[in-house]
């Protein structure tokens, strides 16, 4: 077929989007965070100083298998942790974790053939690497791989690499799985032999744990071939040493009571504040936005004055939330280690190459409270490894048939939303006393921040972070009991307490609200910063169209917020075009009040086109206002509007995606696949941002 023009367009605008797209890492990539390396020193793991070469890292310990992560939320993590019990475990394997950036690649080439490498590696975002595999990324798929040895791409010069690599993504996004789909190809070029299949893990679908535990089975047989490996009984075996000090107080200054880094615990805390050292931020004021009972929407005024963190519009903020008290004192009792709660445990990792995760010393009560993500779902593979620690035989039967039979676990345990304790507490009553608490820590995740798009501006209010976060309060169909999210109710409890509630509890969840030693009192919430690419265009005369339902909403107050601003100390600005869509206009229409003072500020430049899905007869959202407003958002697409979607990744970003494709072809009569080229090639050049998750 011939090209005509507009491919030719389409095919230059790839060609730049994909330079953008490789070369996007540095814009984004966190700088190396001074305190990192205090930060793992305080987890036993002092970095510096360490060898950064892992084939003299494997000599020094005897390893034969090394299984890198590529993590952002800590499940990539959690992967590499359990393939490095099961490969020591099932089958001798002497393994190792690493995180992927606290090596160097340079001297792959030089990895020895009688040993196996493993690349656990999440997809973030738009098909971008995690923050700690950019560098990783980068010299794999870069233009030269330049090796130590100067050995170039065509001597194949990872012959003797025998590597496994599995991929965890999303199939709502564009890029699905991008990450281990790209380095499996770069390391097969350079001819790297794989064992098993490139597996790929699907959190769109829900199915990412099934999918890792089908994908795993084929792969120890391929690898026991491969390295001519017996398995044998999986015998547990524990990764790190807990051991109760009954001498030491809880109240000594040197126990970490919840702190997240030693100059918290001392007192000391000081910038750079980072994902590794976080700033303990006031919240000076907090507000409901929703003005119905049973639904709750936080607006929340972080201060970071003085902090020395900054942000920009359209960044994000991590919040480090707190276990509600219930759920700690769940998981103590069901582990039957209610009465010692307080007790000061040292946790150390058995091998040299084991990292503890949680600051140590510390008490069983911070760790469940504060360090561990003990309110998840949780997984077949987990449940299955209490079986051998199961209080009697009825319920060790009970759990081996749970972990063998994949309907029946999800009939009794994922189809109820039970976290790791209701699924025991489901089992039995009687509580689980000889699961080693090391078992645990290897099991669970760390406690995860999370992230908020920031919907204030920066020109604005540089020293003031605002929030909007719905609370999840969750009955998922099937489910007997009602999900609550960790941060969003934490965030409530801190509101509530704010505002003087009678209950400042909600739903009795028990919230130590004061953080460790009284640390957080005042209202305060430990938070870091994330720099996103999500950005207004730098001219404020440009139009742009936003698409942000619910609190899809939130970087968009951001962003009009600083427009109005522009316009009153009168700039010229832009059409300003906000989708917004709730259930009813007087139940959930978030900052109604405030974008009718915007308006008085903006004029006509601002337009806001509402959804109402809970009003007529037919249930409207924002993508069908977008088709009726299908001129409008052309016209504004030839004026060369950004386009921006926020929100929903799974359902209604993608929609958008859909509808607008339809648009542009409609509008300028072009076929359909035109219309999604068109929006491919807006992605690559940064004029359609997406902000979802
Ligand atoms: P979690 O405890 O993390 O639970 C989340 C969900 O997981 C629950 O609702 C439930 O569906 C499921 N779940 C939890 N436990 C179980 C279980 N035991 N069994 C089964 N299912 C379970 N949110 C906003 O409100 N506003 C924003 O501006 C915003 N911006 C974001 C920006 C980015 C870049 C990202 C990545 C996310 C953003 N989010 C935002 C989402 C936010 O980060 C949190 O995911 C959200 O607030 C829920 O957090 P939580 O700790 O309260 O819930």
């Amino acid at each position: 077929a011939q090209l005509d023009t507009l491919d030719l367009v389409v095919l230059v605008a790839l060609l730049v989007g994909s330079v953008a797209y490789f070369t996007k890492g540095s814009y984004w990539a966190v700088p190396k965070d001074p305190y990192a390396s205090s930060a793992s020193t305080l987890n036993g793991a002092a970095k510096s100083g360490k060898t950064r070469d892992i084939v003299e890292k494997m000599d020094e310990t005897s390893k034969n298998c090394v299984i890198f992560y590529g993590s952002q939320t800590g499940t990539a993590e959690d992967y590499a942790s359990r393939l490095a019990k099961e490969g020591s475990q099932r089958f001798g394997l002497k393994t190792m974790v690493a995180d992927i950036e606290d090596y160097d690649y340079e001297n792959l080439d030089k990895f020895p053939d009688d040993k196996v490498a493993f690349f656990v590696l999440a997809t973030y975002g738009e098909g971008e690497p995690t923050d700690n595999a950019v560098e990783f990324y980068q010299f794999f798929t870069g233009e030269d791989v330049a090796f130590e040895s100067g050995a170039s791409a065509d001597d194949k010069p990872l012959s003797s690499l025998k590597y496994v690599t599995f991929g965890l993504g999303n199939n709502t996004y564009e890029h699905y799985n991008a990450m281990v789909r790209q380095v499996d190809t770069a390391l097969t070029k350079l001819g790297a032999q794989r064992i098993g299949t490139a597996g790929e893990g699907d959190d769109g679908a829900g199915t990412m744990e099934e999918d890792f535990l089908a994908w795993k089975e084929p792969m120890w047989a391929a690898l026991s071939d491969a390295m001519n490996l017996q398995e044998r009984e999986a015998v547990y075996e524990a990764v790190f040493s807990v051991v109760e000090d009954d001498e030491k107080s809880p109240e000594e200054e040197s126990v970490y009571l919840g702190e997240p880094t030693a100059s918290h615990r001392e007192g000391r805390a000081k910038g750079p504040f980072s994902a590794h050292n976080p700033y303990i931020a006031p919240v000076v004021e907090s507000s409901e936005l929703f003005t119905v009972k049973d639904r709750n929407c936080l607006h929340m005024e972080i201060s970071i004055a003085g902090s020395n963190l900054s942000y920009q519009t359209g960044d994000h903020i991590a919040i480090w939330p707190t276990n509600a008290g219930a759920e700690v004192d769940r998981f103590l009792q069901v582990f039957g280690i209610e009465e010692k709660r307080h007790s000061v445990i040292n946790v150390k990792g058995i091998d040299v190459t084991a990292k503890v995760p949680i600051p140590t010393p510390t008490t069983y009560d911070a760790a469940v409270r504060y360090y561990m993500e003990v309110c998840a779902p949780v997984s077949r593979q987990f449940v299955s490894t209490l079986a051998a620690f199961a209080p009697d035989e009825e319920s060790k039967s009970e759990i081996v048939r749970l972990g063998n039979d994949k309907d029946y676990f999800h009939e009794k345990i994922t189809n109820q939303c039970f976290t790791i304790s209701q699924a025991l507490q489901s089992i039995t009553s009687k509580p689980f006393t000889a699961v080693p608490f090391s078992l645990l820590i290897e099991g669970l995740n760390k406690l995860q921040p999370r992230y908020y798009s920031i919907s204030s501006s920066s020109l604005v209010q540089k020293d003031k972070i605002s929030i909007t976060a719905v609370v999840e309060s969750v009955r998922l169909p099937g489910a007997s009991h009602i999900v609550k999210g960790v941060t969003t109710n934490y965030l409530l409890a801190l509101k509530q307490k704010q505002n003087g509630d009678p209950s400042p509890d909600p739903h009795g969840l028990t919230y130590s609200i004061n953080g460790p030693r009284n640390k957080y009192d005042g209202i305060h919430v430990p938070v870091h910063v994330r720099h996103s690419n999500f950005k207004l265009p730098s001219d404020p005369s440009k139009p742009i169209i936003m698409v942000g339902p619910g609190t899809g909403v939130a970087p968009f107050r951001g962003f009009i917020q600083e427009r109005a601003a522009l316009a009153a100390k009168g700039e010229k600005v832009g059409t300003t075009l906000l989708f917004f869509g709730c259930r009813k206009s007087n139940e959930d229409f978030i900052y109604k009040d405030e974008f009718k003072t915007f308006q008085d500020q903006m004029g006509d430049s601002l337009k806001i086109i509402t959804a109402f899905s809970r009003e007529g007869s037919e249930k409207v959202y924002v993508q069908h206002r977008l088709k009726e407003n299908a001129e409008l958002v052309s016209e504004l697409l030839k004026q060369k509007a950004n386009f921006y979607v926020c929100g929903d990744a799974a359902n209604m970003a993608r929609e958008v995606n859909l509808v607008l494709g339809h648009i542009i072809a409609q509008q300028r009569g072009l076929p359909a696949e035109k219309g999604e080229e068109m929006v491919k090639h807006m992605r690559s050049s940064g004029s359609y941002q997406e902000d979802v998750w």
